[in-house]
């Protein structure tokens, strides 16, 4: 199978892909304590997206453009607009990797992230860490 970077690279244009699913492993006690600053969705919403994926990584400014929600001075590492049927399509914007580095933060957390939120997670607080 093509990693994700694989697959990009072999695409034209924006980097964008679909339905594609990340396996990740985290220690429990990790996990714990990124659930509790927000990091990482409720056992409820961490599970793997079962609709139609579509994942984009951008800059910073591209980023920003679609997720107005970052503030000036966080990061803008990934996020996942609202959507009507965010259920059965979602989209995630990522940051690219240098911006992922430079930010100390891997892609895969930032996707578990926000596939927290493709499956219904919300917030109660924004804005720690850059990602929404
Ligand atoms: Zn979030």
């Amino acid at each position: 199978m093509l990693s994700l970077s694989a697959l990009l690279a072999l695409r034209p244009g924006p980097a964008v892909s679909t339905n594609f699913v990340y396996r990740y492993e985290l220690p429990d006690k990790q996990v714990e304590i990124m659930r509790k600053w927000d990091l990482l969705p409720p056992p409820e919403h961490d599970r793997p997206y079962t609709g139609v994926l579509t994942v984009i990584r951008g800059t910073q400014d591209e980023l920003r453009a679609q997720c107005p929600i970052f503030r000036p001075y966080n990061w803008a590492l990934g996020c996942s607009p609202v959507r009507m049927n965010r259920s059965t399509h979602c989209i995630v914007y990522i940051a690219d990797d240098a911006t992922l580095k430079a930010a100390g933060w891997r892609y895969d957390l930032v996707l578990r992230h926000e596939l927290g939120h493709c499956n219904g997670w919300r917030h109660e607080a924004y804005g720690l860490w850059g990602v929404y």
